[in-house]
């Protein structure tokens, strides 16, 4: 609805009030003046009236009528005043200005019939006699007792009249000269209350708009700046509130995106109202898209959708696992998820949180976990079953067979070798794992020349029986940062494996490069090689291509983790490329120190590459 502004309901009725206020008083000053003026006049003429009463006695005494007509007009023409003698009866005996003869009867005449009845009444009226208006007083006049008439005098008001229309024209002059002042006045009066209430509306609509920068004037009337005041109270609260608000509402959004975990939040109807980001890619989601819609709809995942129906029907907080291939890759997940209500101030249900973790790892590692104590049982099983059986065999009476004795034992102690190099090999790992996790290993720049033939010597004997030549290509200033024990550890294992996978009088190279940020440690073999698909699992723990050959020539399928797990701790990874019947190629990757320490772990490929 169009409302008027204050100033066009302030102004008008100020300006009429005070119009109405002017005419009053010119009004009421006007009508005194014309009654002062009338009783002025009117008690002039009973004066006049008395001051010839005695001479008109004298010549009524005297039945002097035409004396007193003389009288009278050189009276009346002195005094400008109509003097008029009237018998008891109405008629006109004298006159200064007519012929009595020709005047009418004045017993009808109202100052006539009032001085009759001994009252003086003044009376003002068109006379016929004159035409013109004229002021009329009546005194009775009376001699010893007897009324011998009325005197009247008269004067004309033309004159009276004249003057106060001047006075009038004068009053509306200056009536309208006051009117125009008073309503430039009303007119600063309504726009100084206006304007102070019209900028208060300005800066009230400004801090509705959220703007705050803004501040009002203090001043002016009492109620005006303790109105000012208080809207400026009210917006510093206002401001100080919105801001804690906006920054309270910044961090959780903060904490909100960056939380690993993913959040959704449902209402009631099982409409989502806010999904993070986390959980977004968790669940293979646009959380633009899905906002606000039933997540039977967006989310296809029946386990998670009967999670959130029962974290909404629940009063106490719940928690669940379901799987699903939701995410981009395909990949089956796991994931954990607690759910509670939410409810308002007023403990009203308003919907639930769904928090999700990824714990697919988790689980994974669970069952890596799982995979290895059966493989360690598993492996540890064979010899010492056989050294059971064996044992039991001499006991049975072999023991006295010397032949049969000697074997079984060489057999007994064969298999505790076995037993030996496991449990060996499963202590190495754990150790360099362990060491790993905690940062314990240190790294030394030093030239890998001197490791490398150390290597080789402790593997010679064994390639000499086989009648193998290993050989060294590394020049002397190449250096890498390397734990010695360890890094021989890894080369030793990588030539047994040459060794032991190649035929006899076969060569054995070991090559180093400096390449691209990265110093290269080959370890070639022109050995029975390995087929594609097993070369992404044999750094798995416990796995080995043909398990008879492996367990003839005293492996334990672990020499190749190890391998993994000691150049990972150098901060490198090991690669492999290999054809079967023609040979393999093992290299390890070490990064080249940079001048501030060794860089991390950056270059270390998706550990899917080596397997585990
Ligand atoms: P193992 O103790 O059986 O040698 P490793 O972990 O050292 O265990 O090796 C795992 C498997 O990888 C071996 O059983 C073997 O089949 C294969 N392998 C390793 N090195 C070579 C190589 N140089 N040539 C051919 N096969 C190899």
């Amino acid at each position: 609805m169009h409302r008027k502004r204050l100033i066009w309901q302030l102004y008008p009725s100020q300006l009429l009030v005070v119009l109405a206020a002017l005419l009053a008083f010119t009004w009421y000053g006007t009508s005194s003046i014309r009654s002062f003026q009338l009783s002025e006049t009117a008690a002039g003429l009973e004066a006049r009236a008395h001051l010839v009463a005695g001479s008109v006695l004298v010549y009524l005494g005297h039945d002097d009528l035409a004396g007193l007509e003389a009288y009278f007009r050189e009276a009346g023409k002195k005094s400008t005043t109509r003097l008029t003698v009237i018998a008891p009866d109405g008629r006109v005996l004298a006159d200064s200005d007519e012929d009595p003869a020709r005047m009418e009867n004045h017993n009808d005449r109202p100052e006539i019939l009032a001085a009759l009845s001994g009252k003086v009444v003044p009376s003002l009226r068109f006379s016929q006699t004159l035409q013109q208006n004229l002021m009329y007083v009546a005194i009775p006049l009376e001699e010893r007792g007897k009324r011998r008439g009325v005197l009247r005098a008269a004067i004309p008001v033309t004159a009276m009249d004249k003057a106060l229309a001047a006075i009038y024209q004068k009053n509306i002059w200056g009536g309208i000269a006051v009117a125009l002042l008073a309503a430039l006045v009303a007119w600063f009066i309504a726009r100084r209350i206006s304007n102070p209430l019209e900028q208060m509306k300005l800066g009230a609509e400004r801090f509705s708009r959220g703007d705050f920068t803004v501040r009002m004037r203090e001043e002016g009337a009492e109620e005006l700046s303790t109105l000012a005041r208080a809207l400026n109270e009210m917006a510093t609260q206002l401001d100080g509130r919105i801001q804690t608000i906006v920054s309270q509402h910044s961090q959780l959004q903060a904490v909100f995106a960056s939380m690993v975990e993913g959040v959704i939040t449902v209402d009631t109807e099982e409409r989502i109202v806010e999904v993070n980001q986390s959980g977004a890619q968790l669940l293979n989601v646009d959380p633009e898209k899905i906002r606000g819609k039933s997540i039977l709809l967006v989310i296809r995942n029946t386990h998670l959708q009967s999670f959130v129906k029962n974290a909404l029907a629940c009063a106490s907080p719940m928690e669940g696992e379901f799987s699903s291939r939701m995410g981009a890759d395909g990949q089956e997940k796991y994931f954990y998820a607690h759910g509670a209500r939410l409810q308002d101030s007023q403990g009203r249900i308003t919907g639930a949180l769904i928090v999700i973790n990824d714990v697919t790892k988790l689980r994974k590692l669970e069952s890596i976990r799982r995979d290895f104590v059966a493989n360690v049982s598993h492996e540890l099983k064979t010899p010492i079953t056989s050294i059971e059986g064996f044992a039991e065999t001499l006991l049975d009476g072999a023991l006295d067979e010397p032949e049969s004795a000697r074997r079984f034992v060489e057999i007994i102690g064969k298999q505790a070798s076995r037993l030996h190099a496991i449990v060996e090999d499963l202590l190495a790992l754990s150790r360099v794992e362990q060491e790993a996790k905690r940062e314990e290993i240190v790294l030394q720049e030093l030239p890998i020349a001197e490791v490398l033939q150390a290597a080789i010597h402790v593997c010679s004997l064994k390639a000499e029986k086989e009648n193998m030549a290993i050989s060294l290509v590394c020049a002397p200033t190449i250096t890498a940062g390397i734990n010695p024990a360890l890094f021989e550890q890894a080369v030793v294992n990588l030539l047994d494996n040459a060794v032991k996978y190649s035929g006899k009088g076969s060569e054995i190279k070991v090559e180093v490069e400096k390449k691209a940020g990265e110093v290269l440690i080959r370890v070639c073999d022109n050995g029975v090689g390995i087929a594609s698909q097993d070369i992404s699992r044999i750094f798995e723990r416990f796995y080995r291509v043909d398990k008879a050959r492996s367990a003839k020539l005293g492996g334990t399928g672990l020499g190749l983790s190890i391998v993994k797990h000691i150049v990972q701790a150098h901060h490198g990874y090991v690669s492999v490329e290999s054809s079967p019947g023609k040979g393999s190629i093992f290299t390890l990757h070490l990064p080249v120190a940079v001048e501030d320490g060794l860089p991390g772990n950056e270059n270390v490929p998706d550990e899917g590459m080596v397997g585990d």
